[in-house]
């Protein structure tokens, strides 16, 4: 499976790290290794001193496909839940001043949190809340109908260039409110009031 990644897919937060609003979706990808299952705990890298939470929805897809277009994408998954694309700021800001590729600051092992599932039967994906608090304040809070590119056209515009398989994610992007992370904080994932994540960071 892989784990493909949207960036600056809401206006406000592209804007509240200084990047251009897009005009095409970003795309990054995790490896296998980057998975950790809700109930798991994060061990702060050694690598970084900045550690962020990005609170995203996730999609997960039950079908191989490739050039999909975006009037059929919804074929293409079934559930949903709510995930976290921990990111070390400090790397990738470095990675962007010299222009490159972020991995080292997005694909680390843990970086790709995830919560439990849920049915997308019944469930418009264009319009979900969803939450994320931590120590049980709420950090960062949105809906799904501000994405700048929803689900299916990204489904669309990821299956032009990678074939699309089951048991694949795709993390759709972070909205405002993103921010540092400290040893002991417990995460909490929200999508449509329901809990559905937690992560401590230890
Ligand atoms: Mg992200």
């Amino acid at each position: 499976m892989k784990i493909i990644c949207i960036g600056r897919n809401y206006s406000e937060h592209a804007k509240e790290l200084n990047n251009e609003v897009p005009t095409e979706p970003v795309i990054f990808m995790k490896p296998k290794n980057a998975l950790l299952m809700t109930g798991k705990p994060l061990f702060y890298p050694e690598f970084t001193d900045d550690l962020h939470y990005e609170c995203e929805v996730v999609v997960r897809l039950n079908k191989n496909g490739k050039f999909i277009q975006e009037k059929f994408a919804h074929k293409y998954y079934n559930e949903v839940s709510v995930g976290i694309d921990f990111t070390a700021r400090d790397l990738q800001e470095q990675q962007k001043k010299k222009g490159l590729p972020w991995e080292i600051a997005k694909a680390f092992d843990g970086s790709a949190a995830v919560g439990s599932f849920i049915s997308t039967d019944g469930i418009d994906l264009n319009n979900l809340d969803f939450e994320l608090k931590i120590n049980d304040n709420t950090v960062q809070k949105s809906n799904t109908g501000n994405m700048l590119f929803n689900v299916n056209k990204i489904i669309e515009y990821a299956s032009k260039y990678f074939t699309l398989n089951i048991g694949d994610l795709i993390y759709t992007g972070t909205p405002a409110g993103v921010g540092a992370l400290n040893v002991y904080d417990k995460l909490e994932g929200y999508l449509q009031g329901e809990k559905l994540l937690n992560v401590d960071i230890r």
